[in-house]
């Protein structure tokens, strides 16, 4: 059984005392027995409050670099997120892709990175409007897999989220049909057991990511499909993401 995961992604969003607000808001509704694994993903500044204030909270960084050290200015190590204490890291959001130029490649190295230090890496992926309109998307879920998970084995894939995220869906309020975001997230699952195997693809959790809200999340999580939600305006709020927890624990 898969344990749906709900991870809200802050973006550049909240400096480090708006950070330990939220912490202290949403830290009381966690119990810990919760049927889902709850997280958020927040700025590097962030990080080391939030992991300091985290009881049940799951926290992630929001990108990496592969590379261990060196001269690459305003870059973060995974050794630097391991010794805060991270467990996870979103790695290929498309605003990274799209404005940072972050490669299926750059995704491989960073998610191979990752794993050697046990950080779950949450890899991003999901088409344009035009390539959605165009019928590409399957074609682009399936590419974006292939060269992201490239190096990486199948007991690797096994540990890692998969979050869908149509571009177009993304903080538009545009959020996909349920149907869409089944059968997208059901095509990610089978492009992992095509790549590796049935058993790889029946472990690695799927996310739905693109204006997920308290009032919509409970029809994502009943698809067999979808393990969880990537959730960016909705998570930035303590109350909207109480009621996002409320929803589905
Ligand atoms: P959104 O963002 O929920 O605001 O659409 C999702 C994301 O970018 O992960």
């Amino acid at each position: 059984m898969r344990k749906p995961i709900i991870v809200g992604n802050w973006k550049m969003n909240k400096t480090p005392s708006e950070a330990l607000a939220f912490m202290k808001g949403i830290e009381e509704v966690l119990t810990g027995n919760e049927a889902a694994d709850y997280g958020v993903g927040a700025p590097y500044v962030d990080l080391d409050v939030c992991v300091k204030n985290a009881k049940n909270l799951i926290i992630a960084a929001e990108n990496c670099n592969e590379k261990d050290s060196g001269a690459y200015t305003g870059e973060v190590s995974v050794p630097m997120l391991k010794e805060v204490g991270i467990t996870y890291c979103i790695i290929g959001h498309s605003e990274r892709r799209t404005y940072y130029n972050e490669t299926n490649e750059a995704c491989a190295l960073k998610a191979k990175r990752l794993l050697a230090d046990n950080i779950i890496p949450i890899l991003c992926i999901g088409e344009t409007e035009a390539e959605y309109d165009a019928g590409n998307t399957a074609d682009v879920i399936k590419t974006q897999l292939a060269g992201s998970l490239a190096g990486l084995t199948a007991d690797e894939v096994a540990k890692m989220v998969i979050a869908y995220e149509p571009i177009w869906a993304i903080g538009t309020g545009k959020s996909a049909t349920k149907e869409i975001a089944e059968d997208c997230c059901k095509l990610a699952r089978d492009t992992v057991k095509a790549l590796y195997n049935e058993a790889t693809g029946e472990a690695v959790r799927v996310q739905y990511g693109g204006s997920v809200k308290p009032d919509n999340i409970k029809e994502y999580m009943a698809c067999e499909d979808i393990d969880g939600a990537l959730i960016g305006g909705a998570s930035l709020k303590v109350e909207s993401f109480k009621e996002i927890i409320d929803a589905t624990k």
